[in-house]
């Protein structure tokens, strides 16, 4: 049997297969209880990805630095929701910044120089290149 993808939180499952339909059961569970809680819903992976590509063909008609802005920020949005979604998973959303302190945690070249005028950089929470925000773990 074909895996089928939950149009609520996009997991990809065999709804015949006991283990797995019981596993998206909990993590379908959580993705809406987060959903509800925060008011927000992250986008799924494919309008993630059609993000990506506005911006990028945003920036490849980018005339000002308005326009650069504003595509950086469409492809923060992306990222932000992956990392958001990856937190809803990992039972840890309620600690993950909002989208605008987090486009300040990131340091990805080519991104972060375009959004640290509106977003005031604070270093340390992300490490450079990456976009994934988690909780830091207590030694
Ligand atoms: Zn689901």
């Amino acid at each position: 049997m074909n895996p089928v993808t939950c149009p609520i939180c996009d997991y990809s499952y065999i709804p015949s297969e006991g283990s797995d339909a019981r596993q998206h059961n909990r993590r379908c569970r959580r993705w809406q209880e987060a959903c509800a809680e925060m008011g927000y819903t992250p986008e799924h992976y494919a309008a993630r990805e059609q993000r990506k590509r506005e911006s990028a063909s945003l920036e490849l008609t980018a005339i000002s630095s308005r326009n650069r802005v504003e595509a950086a920020l469409l492809y923060a949005k992306a990222l932000f929701d992956r990392s958001l979604s990856t937190a809803i998973f990992g039972g840890y959303w309620r600690l993950h910044p909002d989208f605008e302190t987090y486009v300040g945690m990131l340091s990805i070249k080519g991104l972060s120089e375009h959004l640290h005028d509106s977003h005031p950089p604070d270093p340390g929470h992300i490490k450079p290149g990456r976009s994934y925000w988690e909780p830091r773990v207590s030694p």
